[in-house]
């Protein structure tokens, strides 16, 4: 059975910029339910955690610098089907093949700064969502 959680993060593009707020409401708006959520910047070591997986990528470099680069929201959400309807609602990595009324491609500047991450597994929605918030701050 699918789980009814993913995790999220407003990258520091979509930060940066002031879409926080304008995302937020899209999220909300198609039916997901913020029950955890703060404000924070990652270490550029802590970045380098967060996407282990891609650490043989050409790109991992950069994408450590870019998503410790200034502040973003981190967020675990709730909704039946959680992580695909998520992936569906932010569109495709490249926004510039990212489906229209996604976040990505709203709001997404390059494949890189691309406004926000989805998890993409019941698996690491749950391991993401311990990377940043521990049990105490999971009470909802
Ligand atoms: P995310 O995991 O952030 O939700 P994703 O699952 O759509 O994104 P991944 O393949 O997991 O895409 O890549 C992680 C992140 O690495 C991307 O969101 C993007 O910021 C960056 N990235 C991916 N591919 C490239 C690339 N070819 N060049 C530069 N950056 C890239
Ligand atoms: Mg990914």
């Amino acid at each position: 059975m699918a789980s009814n959680r993913t995790f999220t993060m407003i990258k520091p593009d979509a930060f940066e910029a002031g879409n926080s707020g304008a995302i937020l409401k899209m999220i909300e708006e198609a039916g997901f339910k913020i029950v955890a959520m703060k404000a924070t910047q990652l270490t550029q070591e802590m970045a380098g955690k967060f996407y282990e997986v891609h650490k043989e990528r050409p790109f991992y470099a950069d994408l450590c610098k870019y998503m410790s680069s200034g502040p973003i929201i981190a967020a675990i959400l709730e909704k039946d089907n959680a992580v695909e309807d998520f992936r569906a609602l932010i569109g495709a990595t490249n926004p510039a093949n990212a489906a229209e009324g996604t976040i990505r491609k709203i709001f997404a500047k390059s494949i890189e700064a691309n406004a926000v991450h989805g998890s993409d597994s019941d698996e690491n929605a749950a391991i993401e969502g311990n990377f940043y918030f521990s049990q105490f701050e999971r009470v909802i």
